[in-house]
């Protein structure tokens, strides 16, 4: 099996406006799908000891049953990041739809919570011309990411073989706040944090990383 761990170049040249690496020389940490009730407190510990500010890439209807996380979320200091309400495939709904994905998750981060949402990642990473248009006419920035750990997998190996072979100064590192991970993340966050100390790189906060 073929793994991506980097988005093939081709794809960084076509979607040049899309964001694949920070704009600094610092990494930034991303976690998509939350609020999780099974990782996010897991997660936030973590960061808070660590003294790390990341962007979460939340899901709409995960923001609405655990309102409690979403709120630490935003009081720790965190940005969050628009990953559409329902994260369905948006490769396969029809243009209105994905709007109201988009639209319906700033209105709801709006309105609960008092928090403008600057930033989208499409579920599963899939999106076409359509998208990225919806989402600069809504005056937000589109975040992908050049370094995908298959976090989910739960396997530590594979995940230190990655950092070490691709782990870059400026990458946009994704991680998953889902039941997925719930038995791992920790581990891998320390093996990021190590190997980013070992090579002398350092983790930025979100501002400053996609200015
Ligand atoms: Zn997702």
């Amino acid at each position: 099996m073929q793994l991506f761990y980097n988005p093939p170049s081709l794809v960084y040249k076509i979607f040049s406006n899309v964001l694949w690496k920070t704009n600094c020389d610092k990494m930034l940490l991303t976690f998509d799908d939350g609020p999780s009730t099974q990782t996010t407190e897991l997660i936030l510990k973590f960061l808070s000891n660590e003294k790390i500010k990341a962007l979460f890439f939340c899901v709409g209807k995960n923001a609405e049953y655990a309102k409690d996380l979403f709120r630490n979320l935003i009081s720790e200091g965190h940005t969050i990041g628009n990953h559409s309400f329902n994260h369905k495939n948006l490769i396969w709904s029809r243009k209105a739809q994905v709007r109201r994905e988009i639209e319906s998750f700033n209105d709801l981060i709006k309105n609960e919570f008092n928090y403008k949402v600057n930033y989208f990642r499409p579920p599963y990473g899939r999106f076409d011309f359509r998208t990225q248009k919806i989402v600069s006419d809504l005056n937000m920035k589109m975040v992908l990411w050049s370094l995908f750990l298959y976090d989910y997998k739960n396997d530590s190996n594979l995940i230190k073989l990655a950092v070490n072979k691709y782990l870059k100064r400026n990458s946009i590192i994704v991680l998953h706040d889902n039941q997925l991970t719930k038995n791992n993340i920790i581990d891998t966050l320390k093996i990021i944090c190590d190997a980013s100390a070992k090579k002398g790189f350092e983790i930025g906060e979100p501002a400053e990383c996609l200015r």
